[in-house]
């Protein structure tokens, strides 16, 4: 029986609508993109809590083929990046693809008819040759099991499912959770309750946010002549660049550009807040880089308002009107939002559950063995599989060039099947353990290894110790290898 379609994507964020434009330009159009959610754009669809915007400047956080000249600001608010994801939807003819509210299961290759089985729930499961998993890497929110939250009796709103109807004025409100999101959120929820507890349990760094709105006369100019964004493009994906290979990839020559990093962020919280204690319990333990550091010149600040209180005590337990820490303290609140984050490592990786040749579960196979895709994006004994979210794929800071990298894969790779006339491709085992080897070796020399990372609780660390979600390599590195890495590395029948 031949499958139903060439391809199965799953996700329509940014990453499934990049590999949906890779596949259309080798051909393959009969595919199927099937999304969980009710609409397109990813992460940009599911966060709309206040104050969310891009903290990788838009220049760069956008496809290079698609560069926007409309951005209002350097960091674009949230709602923009989801009207820009709209516009590639549309401009490349993807909606026709898309089918929305399909929650896949998971797939599995039949090693008979060479073709992959995708499960939907409540659906009739479609068959594909090629899989294509862009299931994202913070898709799956994490919402902790603390004592007594379900007998809280006030309003919870978790971050990635914001209740735009609730009016939070005059509210007495708690946020658990000081990560990017946090940062971002927190001066908003601040303007409008009448109270607010913080609950951190890591500090994070923050530095200083080199944010401006973009006059109508540059974004006229960016429209008139594209090569002035592509330069502006050019200067600040270069200096990211230069900020991950040094003080990130490279700690263990270039430790003094990582500590020159931190310095900034301390010196940006020593000019916002004069509490010498407050300082104190805003001060990262733990190197820059370890965990993600953010950008913000509004967070610190807004602990100096006499109605926020940072709480560094451990949470104890939740009773119905408040929240209990440990130091014997209760903070009586209506309102508890959930700025927890996500949950990578146990239920993301991968996002459904996928079983290869012989039954191999490609999930508790990371687990047992390492997590490791060969280029971050094939897997062997999971042959015609691509897997978009996966360890050592995360290429540099903007989430546009790991896209964009996997996209040079899948066309080099499926354009070497179409050449032989085949239509299956397989990664061979020495391929991927070469590569593996590879980005462990150079993941030695990093900051996850070579500093201190013991307090930060990054998620960049899996349950085996390893930081396994960066691809250690320059990103011009990763675009050549893209287009360079050996066709044998597979096999093709
Ligand atoms: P996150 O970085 O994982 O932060 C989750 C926070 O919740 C952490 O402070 C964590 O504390 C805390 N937490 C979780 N469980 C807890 C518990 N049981 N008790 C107390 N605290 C708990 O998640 P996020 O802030 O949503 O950000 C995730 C990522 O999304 C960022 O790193 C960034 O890559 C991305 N992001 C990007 C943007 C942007 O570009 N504009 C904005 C937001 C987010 P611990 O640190 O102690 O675990």
């Amino acid at each position: 029986m031949a499958p139903q379609y060439d391809a199965v994507i799953v996700g329509a964020g940014f990453g499934g609508m990049g590999a949906a434009i890779a596949l259309k330009q080798l051909g393959l159009d009969n595919i199927v993109i099937l999304e969980r959610e009710d609409d397109l754009g990813g992460t940009w669809h599911v966060n709309r809590y206040p104050g969310l915007a891009v903290d990788i400047a838009s220049v760069t956080y956008s496809y290079s083929f698609e560069p926007n000249p409309h951005w209002s600001r350097l960091f674009a608010p949230g709602a923009e990046l989801k009207k820009y994801a709209e516009h590639v939807a549309d401009k490349y003819d993807l909606r026709k693809y898309m089918r929305f509210g399909a929650v896949v299961g998971g797939a599995v290759w039949d090693d008979e008819a060479q073709q992959w089985t995708v499960s939907i729930a409540d659906q009739e499961p479609v068959t594909a040759r090629y899989i294509l998993t862009a299931t994202g890497f913070l898709s799956q929110p994490h919402t902790p099991e603390i004592p007594g939250i379900d007998t809280f009796q006030g309003k919870i709103i978790h971050t990635t499912n914001w209740d735009d109807s609730y009016d939070l004025t005059g509210k007495k409100a708690a946020i658990i959770g000081t990560g990017a999101t946090a940062v971002q959120l927190i001066p908003k929820l601040a303007d409008r309750v009448s109270e607010l507890t913080v609950f951190q349990r890591t500090p994070i760094w923050v530095t200083p946010k080199v944010d401006t709105p973009i006059p109508k006369t540059v974004q006229a100019l960016f429209k008139r002549i594209p090569a002035t964004q592509r330069a502006a493009r050019f200067v600040n994906t270069a200096l990211l660049e230069a900020l991950m290979v040094s003080a990130v990839l490279h700690f263990r020559q270039a430790r003094v550009l990582n500590e020159i990093a931190a310095g900034a962020a301390k010196l940006h919280l020593r000019a916002q807040v004069k509490d010498a204690e407050l300082r104190r319990k805003l001060t990262p333990d733990y190197d820059f880089g370890c965990k993600r550091p953010t950008f913000s010149n509004e967070y610190f600040t807004t602990f100096n308002k006499p109605h926020v209180h940072l709480q560094t005590s451990t949470i104890e337990r939740i009773e119905p009107d408040g929240i209990v820490t440990a130091d014997g303290s209760k903070a009586e609140i209506d309102t508890l939002v959930l700025a927890t984050g996500f949950n990578l490592w146990d239920v993301n990786f991968p996002a459904i559950e996928v079983l290869g040749r012989n039954g191999r579960n490609l999930g508790k196979w990371w687990r047992d063995n390492r997590f490791q895709a060969f280029e971050g994006i094939t897997v062997p004994q999971f042959p015609n599989f691509m897997t978009l979210a996966s360890p050592y794929s995360y290429s540099g800071l903007s989430y546009f060039t790991t896209i964009e990298v996997q996209m040079k894969h899948i066309k080099r790779l499926l354009g070497e099947v179409k050449r032989r006339g085949a239509t299956t491709f397989e990664v061979k085992q020495e391929a991927n353990d070469a590569f593996l080897d590879r980005m462990t070796e150079k993941l030695g020399d990093s900051v996850f290894y070579r500093g201190s990372c013991q307090g930060s609780r990054s998620y960049y660390f899996n349950q085996h110790g390893e930081a396994a979600i960066l691809r250690p390599t320059s990103t011009i590195a990763a675009h050549r290898e893209a287009e360079r890495f050996p066709l044998d590395s597979y096999t093709y029948s």
